[in-house]
């Protein structure tokens, strides 16, 4: 099956990891991302310790699934859950893991994202499960967090954050902003109290609809809509602070 170019793959990984920045999902080189790449069989996957500001799509890292880098680079340190994830779920094209603020508090309590709301059907199930501890980097995290997405796109990691899978890195996006946002809801409601969950019997039926109304579509264009937003929030901020040196400046100078 051939796929898009790696050179398309690897602009595309640096547009989300610049997306994943301006929406404020990652900060500073903690999150990571990658695609698959079918010919040669592997993936690419972002590099280790780069800056997104100073990537190129030159530094995107190319890996097969025994896990050797292909050319050159030093790939994420979590490379062996992208591995795993996308040698394992055919039907995966590509992976984002976050550090992002409300994922990663949940993480934190170690709690399972439960049927409080009915969007949590975007992840595949009924609950977006917590995988237990493990040290980041490691075979056990990866054998951990693919136990954790069986039959689901999305997962916690334990003290440590959120995994997300899509078909490809659009579709990865918009699980990750979803999912983000669900956990936001989870934890201020149950700051207010104790949130009632949906049936199976309402849960299936939210699937039903889903199928439906091509719900994956709908939601992809939201996600896309929230991303350029708070970009576009992220330059309006950048831009007020610059003015405001900028008048200081002048007044000291004055
Ligand atoms: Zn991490």
């Amino acid at each position: 099956m051939s796929g898009p170019s790696e050179q398309s793959l690897r602009e595309g990984l640096l547009r989300i990891a610049r997306q994943l920045v301006a929406c404020g999902l990652n900060r500073g080189t903690s999150g990571n991302c990658s695609a698959r790449h079918s010919e040669p069989d592997g993936f690419l996957i972002t590099p280790s310790g780069i800056p997104v500001d100073d990537m190129s799509p030159e530094s995107i890292v190319r890996m097969d699934f025994s896990g050797k880098v292909a050319g050159a680079g030093k790939p994420s340190s979590e490379w062996r859950f992208h591995r795993d994830i996308l040698h394992q779920r055919a039907e995966v094209g590509a992976v984002i893991h976050v550090h992002s603020t409300f994922a990663t508090a949940l993480a934190c309590l170690r709690r399972d994202l439960p049927p409080f709301h009915y969007m949590i059907a975007v992840a595949g199930g009924d609950s977006i499960r917590c995988a237990p501890y493990a040290l980041f980097g490691t075979q056990e995290l990866s054998d951990l967090a693919l136990a954790a997405l069986e039959g689901r796109k999305a997962c916690l990691l334990a003290n440590h954050g959120l995994i997300t899978l899509g078909a490809d890195l659009d579709d990865a996006m918009a699980i990750a902003v979803e999912v983000e946002a669900l956990c936001e809801q989870y934890l201020i409601a149950t700051r207010a109290g104790e949130p009632a969950l949906l049936s199976a019997g309402q849960m299936s039926a939210v699937f039903r609809q889903f199928k439906d109304y091509g719900r994956q579509a709908t939601l992809r264009s939201e996600a896309q809509a929230t991303v350029r937003s708070k970009a576009q929030a992220t330059v309006r901020s950048e831009a007020q602070t610059t003015v405001r040196s900028e008048a200081q400046a002048t007044r000291q100078s004055e």
